[in-house]
């Protein structure tokens, strides 16, 4: 039985978005180039390499949203366009249970 069970859904997490790393999501061309028109408002270069950027703990990417029963919820506004390395996290995996282990109380911290 895993010690920290994966929330529902990843809209009620967020955790893995967080880190105070400037360099925590790096990004290849390939991903640069599905960021599109997005890529200059959430990515940048740091020296010659491409990251997304991280704002007061979190991507830029990440937003908070008030849910009806007053809860949040964790939103990445380019999902459809996110870095492979978000998509190959996958919810329940070792990594995220991980990252939740380490990093659980982050994301309540979001604004
Ligand atoms: S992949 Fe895991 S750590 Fe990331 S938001 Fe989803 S449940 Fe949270
Ligand atoms: S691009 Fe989206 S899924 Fe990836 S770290 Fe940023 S907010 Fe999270």
């Amino acid at each position: 039985m895993n010690p920290v069970p994966p929330p529902a859904g990843c809209l009620a997490c967020g955790v893995c978005c967080c880190s105070l790393l400037p360099t925590y999501v790096r990004l290849s061309g390939e991903d640069w180039a599905r960021l599109g028109d997005e890529a200059e408002r959430v990515a940048h270069f740091i020296g010659h390499r491409a990251y997304m950027k991280m704002s007061a703990g979190h991507c830029a990417a990440l937003q908070v949203r008030p849910r009806a029963d007053g809860g949040r919820e964790y939103f990445c506004t380019v999902y459809d366009r996110r870095p492979q390395i978000c998509r190959d996290l996958a919810r329940g995996s070792p990594e995220c249970l991980g990252e939740i282990a380490t990093k659980g109380g982050r994301a309540g911290l979001v604004t």
